[in-house]
């Protein structure tokens, strides 16, 4: 029987932890080719023990565009395609702007915003030249609301927005989908750099998703008929006061 995804070449980057891991989990179980973007080299050997031969690693510094590049020549030349590109990968900085470190903060604007473009044009012409992909982006909530404890993370999530909406209309006519997928918390390793009074009060409220959650919505996105693209997808935790 054939699967959703059955035989779709993905790269997944930040996969080696978190949403990214899931998502690489649902990935192949609905059929896809998956490939790992990520620095984390033990965590994506550990996915390859547990997922078997349909993942593959490749080590990526996603601060640098060029090793992105090197990546999505090593899938194309061994797959001689790409159809799905999650740009998934970022990282957190939360607090009162006045507070803020300027190098943690050009980290993490470097990652969310940066390494996402690249990926994302990594793919397009593949894409393009085939007539058919989908690139997703995650975001966040804070990629649609200002979320004042976060006010950098939240200007991040903002850049994503525009650059997911521009690109979306740019590729259409090429038969590419462009969509952005906007959870609210998430139990990942990511919350680890989070106010620990917030943390505690949303672990211990309730008020997180699972992984499992934003996989399940990103299955949802990419198998819908070529026809119809899901623009934005914003997941929240029901009580969620924003
Ligand atoms: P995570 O910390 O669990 O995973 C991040 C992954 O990115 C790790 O595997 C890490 O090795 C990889 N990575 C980081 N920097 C890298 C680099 N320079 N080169 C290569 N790999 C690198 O994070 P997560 O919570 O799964 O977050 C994934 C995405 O979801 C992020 O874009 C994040 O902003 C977004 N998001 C998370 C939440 C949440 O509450 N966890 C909510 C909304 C959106």
């Amino acid at each position: 029987m054939s699967l959703p995804l059955q035989d779709k070449i993905a790269a997944v980057t930040g996969g080696a932890s978190g949403i990214g891991l899931e998502c690489v989990r649902h990935l192949i179980a609905s059929g896809a080719i998956v490939y790992i973007l990520d620095r984390d080299k033990a965590g994506m050997d550990k996915a390859h023990a547990e997922l078997g031969e349909r993942l593959h690693g490749i080590e990526v510094d996603l601060f640098r565009h060029a090793s992105i590049q090197q990546a999505v020549d090593k899938i194309l030349s061994s797959q001689g395609r790409l159809d799905i590109m999650f740009a998934n990968a970022g990282a957190y900085v939360g607090g009162d702007a006045w507070e803020g470190d300027p190098d943690a903060w050009d980290r993490m604007l470097n990652l969310n915003i940066n390494a996402a473009l690249h990926s994302a044009r990594c793919a397009m012409k593949p894409m393009m030249k085939q007539g058919s992909g989908d690139i997703i982006i995650t975001s966040s909530v804070a990629g649609v609301v200002p979320v004042v404890a976060e006010p950098i993370y939240t200007a991040s999530k903002h850049a994503i927005q525009a650059f997911t909406h521009t690109c979306r209309r740019q590729l259409a006519p090429h038969g590419v989908r462009v969509g952005a997928i906007q959870p609210g918390p998430v139990v990942t390793p990511l919350i680890d750099d989070w106010d620990p009074e917030r943390r505690k009060a949303a672990l211990e409220g309730g008020g997180m998703m699972q992984p499992s959650d934003v996989a399940e919505a990103l299955i949802f996105m990419l198998t819908r008929r070529r026809g119809t693209t899901v623009r934005d997808l914003v997941l929240l935790p029901t009580g969620f006061d924003i």
